[in-house]
């Protein structure tokens, strides 16, 4: 008996839906995530191993639904006065801003959000059942207030979403647009700063204290190279840390992610050298690109964005022949690059001087 999806009685929205991803290929450079391509050292990952070890002597009994411990650690990390209390963890920024959908957002509700950006922003409002409403970015990417509060006022969504440094431009935005933001509207305001580690500007958390409507998201997927143990978390006001209190699943984050995190989160100061290497890489790269006549994103994260293509799906088709993925999303024409390790990046530029990339 054949049987298919079209035979369950799925939600009628989500008939048709394909489910998100990028695709995960076996090949020699992968700089199509954004991740960071040196994995734990030695050391880190025996400590890794240990922490493991004891969290499964525990293994028979629940985590700690609180998290306390990684959130003490997170706040500590931080910095700005925050405590375990301004704090809140979960598999991931993804699910960090379920959560926050899921308890601000909601039927009759909607987010507002920036374009081009983070393509998974549109699944989390239509999981959670909230309108999702988009504004154009200026044409170089930038964000003004004046441009975000205009949007505000004419869509009154629950929540804003200002992604800096926006995926997939590398763009940031200064803090006087949040600041704009959070005086003219009474919207949560979240600054989405998945890779805020990458850019020198100052990040948001230095608004904490002004605003209990202001959300600071982060990752330990990029800065701290743990993509793969799945750690988002969250900077506010203890009322915000409570309304996701509300609306997570019981246990939602796992012992071992709990012991994992906390051990990247102890060698912080080895991770972050990577991290500033990893953005000199990705300016280094940026400079060959427009040296090489391409146009460039000004970016202040840890990937690129280049063209034009003007058959971008050719060239990205031609770089995985050779070997290299990298991701073909962002405006038409260009195609987006994580930075990888030098010599990553060194068959990166040899494949693209190599496959003439503006043939039609
Ligand atoms: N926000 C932005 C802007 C991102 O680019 C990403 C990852 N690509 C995330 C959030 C989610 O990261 P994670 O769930 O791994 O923490």
């Amino acid at each position: 008996m054949s049987f298919s999806l079209n035979d369950l009685p799925l939600r009628a929205d989500l008939v048709g839906e394909e489910p998100y991803g990028a695709p995960q290929l076996d090949v020699p450079v992968v700089l199509n995530v954004n991740e960071n391509p040196y994995p734990p050292s030695p050391l880190i990952r025996q400590e890794m191993a240990a922490a493991v070890v004891r969290a499964a002597g525990g293994l028979n009994r629940y985590p700690d639904r609180e998290a306390l411990g990684l959130r003490t650690d997170l706040a500590a990390y931080l910095g700005h006065g925050l405590t375990a209390d301004n704090i809140w963890a979960a598999n991931g920024s993804n699910e960090v801003m379920s959560h926050l959908l899921t308890a601000f957002g909601g039927p009759g509700r909607s987010v507002l959000t920036f374009t081009p950006t983070y393509s998974m922003y549109p699944e989390y409002a239509r999981n959670t059942f909230t309108g999702y409403v988009t504004e154009p970015r200026n044409p170089d990417f930038t964000l003004t207030a004046d441009l975000v509060l205009d949007a505000v006022q004419r869509h009154d969504p629950t929540v804003v979403v200002i992604t800096t440094p926006n995926n997939p431009t590398g763009t940031s935005v200064g803090l006087e647009v949040f600041e704009a933001v959070l005086a003219g509207s009474d919207a949560i305001v979240v600054a989405d700063e998945a890779y805020q580690e990458f850019s020198g500007r100052p990040s948001a958390l230095e608004l904490l204290a002004e605003s209990p409507r202001l959300v600071v998201s982060r990752t330990m997927s990029k800065a701290f190279a743990l993509a793969g143990g799945r750690v988002g978390y969250l900077a506010a006001h203890p009322a915000i840390v409570d309304a996701c209190r509300i609306v997570r699943l019981p246990y939602h984050l796992s012992a071992q992610t709990q012991a994992v995190a906390r051990v990247a989160l102890a060698h912080a100061d080895e991770l972050l050298a990577q991290v500033r290497s990893l953005a000199a890489e990705a300016r280094s790269f940026e400079a060959w690109a427009r040296e090489h006549g391409y146009d460039v994103v000004d970016s202040e994260a840890n990937f690129t964005l280049i063209g034009r293509f003007p058959d971008r799906h050719r060239v990205w088709q031609d770089l995985l022949d050779r070997g290299i993925l990298i991701r073909e999303t962002g405006p038409d024409g260009f195609l987006r690059v994580s930075a990888g390790t030098p010599q990553e990046m060194n068959l990166l530029k040899h494949a693209l001087e190599d496959l003439d990339p503006t043939r039609e």
